[in-house]
């Protein structure tokens, strides 16, 4: 059975203070609007997981979700960058939340970066991966909303991807789509390797 599968809603921190005591934490970043809830809703197999993640003033927080029912690992959605019209307060609280918990948290063990495959490595994406870099932890990023694009220009992108990213080491990449349930067991063997002992 997929380890994504008895995913459940945990809790949601807004402090770095308060965030719980874990394991190993699996976290998913992306651009707001990427496809980030729909690959976490497909990866679980569960239509409405993150909708708790997309609740009006969540959007801003970090939600996590129990993995397996031992409650030793977790799925840990950020929120999402990029947004249009948000508050300075807001993005600077943000900033600092993000940033403090990825160079900090030591049971974060890996980070799945979401990216249109249409619109990928954007400023914001490629700061994200220069900000993580220095964690020497390994990020696996999902291209998705690949149906949208024919298999060549999948594949055209992919590879533009991958030539972009020669010089990061532990970055990997892959074709993703919610829609077509396309790479789930690509992401599922990625991350089953990370929490391998
Ligand atoms: P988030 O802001 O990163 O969490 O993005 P969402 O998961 O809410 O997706 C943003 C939009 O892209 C929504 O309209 C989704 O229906 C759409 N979307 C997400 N994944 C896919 C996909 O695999 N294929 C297609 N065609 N659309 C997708």
């Amino acid at each position: 059975m997929s380890i994504f599968q008895n995913a459940r809603f945990f809790t949601t921190v807004n402090h770095l203070k308060d965030l719980p005591p874990t394991r190993a934490e699996i976290a998913f970043v992306g651009r707001s609007n990427a496809g980030k809830s729909s690959a976490i809703n497909t990866l679980a197999n569960h239509v409405r997981l993150a909708y708790v993640s997309k609740t009006p003033g969540r959007t801003q927080h970090i939600n996590f979700f129990t993995l397996d029912k031992t409650e030793e690992c977790y799925l840990v959605d950020l929120p999402g960058y990029g947004y249009a019209e948000v508050p300075e307060a807001v993005r600077a609280h943000w900033v600092q939340l993000l940033g403090r918990y990825l160079q900090t948290r030591q049971s974060l063990i890996g980070l799945l970066m979401i990216m249109d495959v249409r619109h990928p490595l954007k400023d914001l994406d490629r700061q994200m991966l220069d900000f993580f870099r220095d964690t020497g932890k390994p990020v696996h990023i999902l291209l998705s909303k690949a149906d949208k694009l024919s298999r060549q220009e999948q594949n055209k992108s992919l590879a533009a991807v991958k030539q972009a990213l020669a010089d990061y080491p532990g970055v990997s990449v892959q074709l993703f789509s919610s829609l077509k349930k396309q790479g789930v067991e690509t992401v599922e063997g990625v991350v089953g390797a990370w929490l391998a002992p």
